[in-house]
């Protein structure tokens, strides 16, 4: 009798850990390729005291990749002179909204707001409306992984995000090389 009743059983466990594990694939599309920050509560994924994240960014100004920004490492949002976002928070204010792109500028001695940029370490601070050497007019663009953010300055670079800061003509990612 037993044995009937199994293999039935096995099936319905088979089919919930089908379903199950869909529910998980779903999930692990959302923001967090690292997977270290608990997902959830509808706040901003940000990282915590503990993470160590990277995001690969590039600098182009008027279609020219400029140098990295040079090494930093007084806050945890910092970089090595690799071109690379290291985000590995040693302070609560270093978390979350404290590891923002913006906040990556600001803690480097850099300025990247709605209508200005400049890279940490870089002289130049270049304005919306500022023309390029070609007499094409510049505006500050923020493209990751391929995409243009409009609101920017809410941000939280992601494990494995691959950032563009542009100030150039509109729409002038370098389409993710
Ligand atoms: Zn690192
Ligand atoms: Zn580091």
């Amino acid at each position: 009798m037993l044995r009937v009743v199994l293999p039935a059983g096995l099936t319905v466990a088979f089919v919930a850990v089908v379903v199950a594990a869909v529910f998980e694939d779903g999930r692990a599309t959302a923001p967090s390729p690292g997977g270290s920050p608990e997902p959830g509560g509808g706040e901003a994924v940000g990282p915590r005291v503990g993470d160590h994240w990277h995001a690969v960014y590039e600098y182009i100004v008027c279609g020219e990749t400029q140098p990295p920004a040079p090494t930093r490492s007084g806050s945890g949002v910092h970089t090595h002179s690799d071109g690379i976002i290291h985000i590995h928070p040693f302070a609560p204010g270093e978390e979350g909204a404290g590891a923002r792109l913006v906040k990556w500028f600001e803690y480097g001695g850099g300025l990247l707001d709605e209508d200005e940029v400049r890279l940490p370490g870089a002289a130049v601070t270049y304005e919306n409306g500022d023309e390029c050497p070609d007499g094409t007019i510049g505006t500050v663009q923020v493209f990751v992984n391929g995409e243009r953010l409009t609101d920017y300055g809410r941000y939280i670079p992601q494990d494995g995000d691959r950032i563009e800061i542009v100030f150039g003509p509109e729409g002038s990612s370098s389409g993710g090389r």
